[in-house]
């Protein structure tokens, strides 16, 4: 049983209007706080998430309550508020006793407020959509060192990939391991087909259209995966000093929410039509063959209807469009309308030796305009990928230091 003991003394000096608990049916437990906050919870849910030692164990975060005797079938017998220990107190009809504090049950409120800041500070921080006149707003840069040495920076520059969608940072050596570096600062790298870091540059016998010199169309990267890279970590060691080279960006994000309020209909078409991405080959003279194959729209949505990831790379999608025929010419008038609306908030920007550019591959398309090498001047970038998974958890380990100890 927990005790608040150590509380007492501090508490008994504060007198005001106070905290009722009560039942309210059906199956529904009601606290009024003294300030008139009212808190909600289903009977059902208290007695899954009883603390006892019996129920919980506490140095694993894990329930442990036989389901089978429970919850379901127990109901409150009463409940009462504990003003001094600050304690919802829950007596079960089968004599089990759950106390719960306050401050715990505030947080897990089941009203909207508190379920919102949930996900918002703790799930994943609300992404800022941008067009290409905010590009300059959002568009943040950060020190490689920096983020190297420094928590607050690294956290800052999570926060940014996981808000605005995209940072650079600069200052990165002419080495050709710092974009492993970076994945590995995060968490782990993500193997893919192409190895775990990449090379980008002009290849004889290229087996991708990217290890080519033409202009590379908007695109995200590795459609064709189930599991999809999160983030593309780009280190640019020799840029093209030919005019072009530069990279092109769009937020993917943005595009389909303004799709979804001009284009309903078409956005409707495109959430919904499944697309056969594919990529067959290999990498390098050397390298297994692969034949990576995905089915899935062009925008996909996640269970609150909003955008989750973006499909998109003209080079990988199949021939073979496995839908009914109505549905792909359908598809054909969506798709075109995405890629021009696209298309008209592109930024270009050229990155220099030394610059990293990392980016939500979920998220944003993008792609680079046509160079030319030289004999002296070959562009060479060196990628690697990170999925957001570990980024996330990266990122909540920085923002809760306290809730891991
Ligand atoms: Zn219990």
């Amino acid at each position: 049983m927990l005790s608040c003991r150590h509380l007492i003394g501090r508490f008994l000096v504060r007198r005001q209007a106070s905290t009722q608990a009560r039942l309210a049916s059906p199956g529904i437990v009601e606290i009024d706080e003294a300030d008139g906050q009212r808190l909600k919870y289903p009977q059902v849910w208290l007695r899954d998430n009883c603390q006892c030692t019996e129920c919980f164990h506490a140095t694993t975060r894990a329930r442990k309550s036989n389901w089978e005797r429970g919850p379901l079938h127990v109901g409150a017998q009463r409940v009462s508020y504990d003003e001094q220990c600050q304690q919802l107190q829950v007596h079960w009809q089968d004599e089990h006793k759950s106390v719960y504090e306050l401050q715990w049950l505030r947080e897990r409120d089941f009203g909207d407020a508190a379920r919102q800041k949930y996900l918002d500070e703790v799930y994943r921080p609300p992404v800022q959509l941008w067009g290409k006149t905010q590009f300059e707003e959002v568009r943040r840069e950060f020190l490689y060192q920096n983020v190297l040495d420094r928590d607050d920076v690294l956290k800052a520059w999570l926060e940014a990939l996981a808000v605005q969608g995209f940072a650079l940072l600069k200052d990165a050596p002419d080495d050709e391991n710092v974009a492993r570096r970076l994945a590995e600062r995060i968490g782990y790298i993500k193997r893919t087909t192409y190895g775990d870091v990449f090379e980008v540059k002009s290849k004889p016998n290229a087996g991708n259209y990217a290890y080519l010199m033409v202009p590379l169309p908007l695109h995200t990267d590795m459609p064709y995966y189930e599991y999809k890279a999160g983030i593309n970590i780009l280190h640019t060691l020799v840029q093209s000093e030919s005019a072009g080279g530069a990279n092109t960006l769009v937020d993917g994000f943005h595009v389909a929410a303004e799709m979804r309020r001009l284009y309903p209909q078409e956005f409707e078409v495109l959430r919904s039509v499944p697309v056969n991405w594919y990529d067959i080959g290999h990498d390098g003279d050397q390298a297994r063959p692969f034949h990576s194959l995905w089915r899935a729209p062009v925008v996909c949505l996640d269970v609150d209807g909003q955008v989750v990831r973006i499909n998109q790379n003209t080079t990988k999608r199949d021939s073979r469009f496995t839908v009914p025929i109505e549905q792909a010419v359908a598809w054909y008038e969506a798709y075109d309308r995405f890629l021009r609306l696209a298309h008209d908030e592109i930024v270009e920007f050229k990155t220099r030796p030394g610059d990293v550019f990392v980016f939500n591959n979920l998220r944003m398309l993008h792609g680079r305009t046509a160079y030319e090498d030289s004999p002296q001047n070959k562009r060479h970038l060196v990628g690697a990928y990170v999925d957001w998974d570990i980024i996330y958890s990266k990122l909540r380990t920085l923002r809760f230091p306290q809730a891991h100890e």
